[in-house]
């Protein structure tokens, strides 16, 4: 028996990952109980610390912030997709992989399928998030052009991955990005749909559908991007 609530938020710390060039995380006393009698603690943070969502504003102009963004697009029911007997370092995941895991699963164990709004795609990488080495959790699986249109094309409206992105992570000492750089941001947020990154303990959740999935951020007037506490309950 699965537990009511799964908490897929990663804490945050300032030890965790940031995305290459983004700001770090830091939390320290403001005030605090021995010297003011009270805490209350300087947050110093990017908008897309830990476990949080990007809104299509993150990349597009004109695009909806996470502030216009409907609470019922961020809660809902969810499919979860296990991707860990394919997943390795760098590996581009194709739309022909991802159709044969969602085969394997929702697509032909539901004849007459609801249309669901969120597809979660579990790589395992979360288990790299506090390691030592950083590399490893930046040389993460990501999905391909075809993968994401394929996504788009199923109907879902929100993508949420267990690594930093959905796209490859190139660092400093990496090649420049080709044309599809960031192709997985630019077909889901260009569809105004919204991409949850840094998600974990979606192993809890096994393979398939049952969970309605809870993804709200901050309400930050015209930000790209918001850390959430991301968390699944039964359906
Ligand atoms: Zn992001």
């Amino acid at each position: 028996m699965s537990p009511p609530i799964v908490d897929l938020t990663h804490t945050l710390h300032s030890r965790i990952p940031i995305y290459p060039g983004d700001p770090p995380f830091a939390s320290s006393c403001a005030t605090c109980v021995p010297k003011d009698g009270y805490a209350v603690a300087a947050l110093s943070l990017g908008s897309h610390s830990g476990t949080h969502i990007d809104a299509p504003a993150h990349f597009l102009v004109n695009a909806r912030t996470v502030d216009q963004l409907a609470l019922d697009e961020l809660v809902g029911r969810a499919v979860v997709l296990d991707l860990t007997s394919i997943a390795s370092e760098k590996k581009a995941i194709s739309k022909a992989e991802l159709e044969e895991a969602l085969e394997r699963t929702w697509l032909q164990a539901a004849e007459n399928r609801e249309q669901m709004p969120m597809l979660l795609i579990h790589t395992g990488w979360s288990r790299y998030w506090d390691s030592e080495d950083k590399k490893k959790y930046y040389a993460h699986p990501f999905l391909s052009r075809g993968a994401a249109e394929y996504i788009l094309e199923l109907g879902f409206k929100v993508l949420g991955v267990d690594t930093l992105s959905p796209d490859e992570t190139r660092l400093e000492d990496e090649e420049e990005g080709d044309e599809d750089a960031f192709i997985v941001h630019m077909k889901i947020l260009g569809a105004d749909g919204i991409i949850a990154e840094n998600l974990t303990n979606l192993g809890v959740l096994g393979d398939g559908d049952g969970w309605m999935v809870h993804l709200v951020p901050l309400k930050i007037e015209s930000c790209d991007g918001s850390p959430v506490r991301a968390f699944a309950t039964r359906d």
